[in-house]
């Protein structure tokens, strides 16, 4: 398998290797050899996992009746408040213990909302974390401002609170923490150098649905917190997504915002309308989602039990390093993430890792690469208005900082990743990814 940049190329690539294993176990197509159990598959021999895994998302007939209720009743945008909507708003406030949410067209939009209200204006500067999902770099440029990265900490895959200082200048406004596959930022420096720095924290919490930091839900952590319900995250509705927060005034300033500019709560801004655009969710979204709360409840303790569980026994093959997070902090996997050491492997290289494992029968990536050299920022900072909103200096020291990010691109040649929907199988298939890394490590001279 290619090297897999991009998340939903991710879950195509893991999707197919499902549809292609299951008709591989069908029969025919079955390697001849039963002999071939200690032979590895990419060799020739009986892949360790036969049968696909969980596909992703799923429906339930029992949600049908609720959403067939909005599209008979004909209002099905929520642009006048209350319904399904509002019910959702309520309930996933309550399931995260903010204080208020507000539902949005999709995580990107959520992340533009929140910087916006947030004060992150034309020509300012956001650090942020350059592993991620693109949209967190797209949104930071789509305000005009600037994406600053802090540094990646190679243990955890998140930003490197010890890195942000260096990168805070006096255009600095924002920082963007991203609890990437759903790991939990260490979010306690984060928040103190923001106080310190008087800049506001807008969390990425677009793969970190019930992810726990010392006792606290993530995207309740900094001052907004921003949630994606697009079709292959743990809350699914296709398109959609959430900001929520504490405190009442930015929350007034989220809803209008998001709601063509009017007037909202407390905040009324000069008159009837303030600045804004219709990032509004439809109310049969709302319901849809809203049916899912107690599923993704028990689906996190599922993935948690069973990445405890790989963490386990893949730290103790030579060569493979689970991710840490921080102390009394509980991730939620979107994707089970490790990091690869083809020392011990023989030098097999990476690339040939993932071949290697996906025909074993477990399909895998390697998350994020390098996209800051990808062209985008190349051709935002020589943009007509970034040059006219920035120094040429400053942009010119931009672009020599990205190739600092030293711990950013180790994790980016070295990690491995796996779908979220294969942490529900049953315990006896979860059992066959370590059975096939570990055949992998014993066999890897033969590979090389
Ligand atoms: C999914 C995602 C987004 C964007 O969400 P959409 O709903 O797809 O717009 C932003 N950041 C991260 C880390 C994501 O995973």
């Amino acid at each position: 398998m290619k090297d897999l940049m991009t998340r939903r190329g991710f879950v195509r690539a893991a999707t197919a290797g499902s549809a292609a294993l299951a008709a591989f176990g069908g029969g025919s197509m079955a390697p001849a050899k039963v002999a071939g159990a200690d032979r590895l598959a990419l060799l020739g021999g009986t892949p360790v996992h036969q049968g696909g895994w969980p596909g992703w998302p799923e429906w339930r007939q029992a949600w049908e009746p609720r959403v067939l209720d909005v599209l008979r009743s004909g209002t099905w945008s929520c642009c006048g408040g209350g319904g399904q909507v509002a019910d959702f708003e309520e309930g996933y406030a309550k399931l995260l213990g903010a204080k208020r949410c507000v539902a949005m067209a999709s995580g990107t939009t959520a992340l533009i909302t929140s910087m916006h209200v947030a004060g992150v204006d034309a020509g300012d500067e956001v650090i942020t974390s350059p592993y991620t999902f693109i949209a967190t770099y797209n949104t930071i440029l789509m305000l005009r401002a600037l994406p600053v990265f802090a540094d990646t900490d190679p243990a955890t895959l998140t930003m490197d609170p010890a890195s942000i200082e260096s990168r805070i200048t006096d255009r600095t406004r924002a920082i963007v923490p991203v609890h990437i596959y759903g790991l939990p930022c260490d979010m306690d420096p984060i928040n103190a150098i923001a106080k310190k720095h008087d800049l506001a924290v807008v969390e990425d919490a677009c793969q970190a649905w019930l992810a726990d930091y010392k006792g606290n839900k993530c995207g309740t952590l900094g001052d907004l917190g921003c949630f994606s319900f697009q079709n292959s995250k743990h809350l699914p509705v296709g398109e959609g997504g959430a900001i929520v927060g504490n405190d009442e005034e930015l929350m007034d300033r989220c809803q209008s915002f998001h709601n063509c500019g009017r007037s909202f709560g407390d905040f009324q801004g000069s008159g009837c309308f303030t600045r804004g655009t219709n990032f509004r969710m439809n109310h049969y979204q709302a319901a849809i989602l809203s049916q899912q709360f107690d599923k993704l409840v028990q689906e996190t303790k599922i993935r948690q039990a069973n990445a405890d569980y790989l963490t386990a026994e893949l730290k103790k093959i030579p060569g493979i390093e689970p991710v840490r997070s921080p102390e009394n902090s509980r991730a939620v996997w979107h994707l089970y993430a490790f990091r690869y050491d083809p020392r011990q492997f023989n030098g097999l290289p990476r690339d040939k890792f993932h071949r290697a494992l996906d025909a074993e029968g477990i399909p895998n990536g390697g998350g994020y690469s390098e996209q800051y050299f990808d062209g985008l920022l190349d051709e935002a900072i020589a943009s007509r208005g970034f040059k006219r909103l920035f120094p040429a200096e400053r942009l010119k020291q931009y672009r020599e900082s990205l190739e600092e990010l030293q711990g950013n691109r180790q994790v980016c040649e070295t990690t491995v990743a796996i779908f979220h929907s294969l942490l529900l199988a049953d315990r006896s298939d979860v059992e066959h990814i370590v059975e096939a890394i570990r055949r992998i490590h014993t066999h890897s001279a033969a590979l090389v």
